[in-house]
């Protein structure tokens, strides 16, 4: 099984344009040189992700940022505040996206003239990025649609076949992937494009208010699909008494903040009622009930503030499949 921590061999394994998986502390990403169009295209290949999903380009810092971006074209104002989002949460889970610059291959943006952009904070991938010469094209390790790694493991057990090398960093310390956010030069304003491991409010004690980001403003930003990080069953969101209720006689796998529920196979995400927290377990507990015995899965709201709000919004694209009630805005 080819999981290792060796970053020499990840860094030649990249630069023969090859891919590999490297953690991050969101999730575990699938990696190849963002300048290399044919590696670029193993990862849709290996993934089976469409090619209307842009990927986030990965760098070590703002230097290499604004060498896959171009913020020539817009206002002092939203440069300063793109400097300065840079400076306060790099390394870290925010992902920006900015005009793009030329170089720039179309297959990693979809052919958007904008460009998602961020630094990890993961000290494997940070050495690793600054031993290459090129930053890192990179959505998450999974199969499109499916829910995202937060272990090597994860990742060997669905891309193993796929990816030369995975680069173990241990669990993710987030665990949900990274907020992203981006200036709408229509509206001249920022504007939230999916919520994720940076509090939006954080990033709002910088550069003021962000807008939120209706279907209609939106480009194609497939973090925006409705069903996305979806297991395999069924998953309600709601009252998980009520929800017992409704399906009373099947075996049912919950999700909870902190309260225990007597079913076939419960996930308490964090009994102390720690959001942070919650958020670092989802997608292990998700992917467990997944493979276990239950029939249907059943989560209950999360507190809509801080990490909430990304497993809030996490939880109703995996609902969305089944339920396209359950995602309505
Ligand atoms: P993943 O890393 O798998 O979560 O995928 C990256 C996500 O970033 C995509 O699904 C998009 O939602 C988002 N993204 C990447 N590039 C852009 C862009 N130029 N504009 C808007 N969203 C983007
Ligand atoms: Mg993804």
């Amino acid at each position: 099984m080819p999981i290792g921590s060796n970053t020499k061999q990840a860094a030649e394994l990249l630069g023969q344009g090859d891919l590999v998986a490297i953690p991050t502390e969101t999730v575990y990403g699938l990696a190849a040189n963002a300048y290399n169009p044919e590696a670029v295209l193993k990862i849709f290949q290996a993934k089976q992700r469409p090619a209307f999903d842009p990927l986030i380009v990965h760098v070590h810092g703002p230097e290499q940022a604004m060498e896959v971006a171009d913020l020539r074209g817009l206002g002092e104002d939203m440069r300063r505040q793109a400097e300065a989002l840079m400076a306060r949460f790099w390394p870290g889970p925010l992902t920006l996206v900015l005009p793009k610059a030329k170089h720039v291959p179309d297959l990693v943006t979809s052919g958007l003239d904008t460009v998602a952009v961020r630094t990890p904070a993961h000290p494997m991938t940070l050495a690793l990025l600054r031993s290459l010469e090129f930053p890192l094209a990179a959505p998450s390790a999974n199969p499109f649609g499916y829910i995202s790694p937060t272990t090597a493991q994860h990742v060997a057990d669905q891309l193993g076949g796929k990816v030369p090398y995975i680069l173990d960093g241990g669990p993710c310390t987030v665990g949900v992937e990274s907020t992203i956010i981006g200036w709408d030069a229509q509206l001249r304003h920022w504007v939230l494009y999916r919520p994720g491991g940076l509090p939006v409010e954080e990033v709002e004690a910088v550069i003021g208010t962000v807008g939120r980001a209706s279907r209609s403003v939106l480009p194609a930003s497939p973090g925006m699909l409705e069903s996305h990080y979806a297991p395999r069953k069924p998953v309600h969101i709601g009252n998980i008494a009520e929800l017992m209720l409704e399906h009373a006689g099947k075996r049912i796998g919950a999700i909870t903040f902190r309260n225990r529920y007597a079913v076939h196979a419960l996930e308490v995400l964090s009994p102390q009622g720690d959001l942070a927290e919650a958020a670092r377990h989802l997608f292990a507990a998700l992917r467990r009930l997944d493979a276990g015995a239950a029939e249907l899965i059943v989560a209950e709201i999360f507190p809509q503030e801080g990490l909430g709000a990304a497993i809030n919004d996490r939880l109703k694209r995996a609902a969305a499949r089944r339920d396209p009630r359950a995602i309505a805005s």
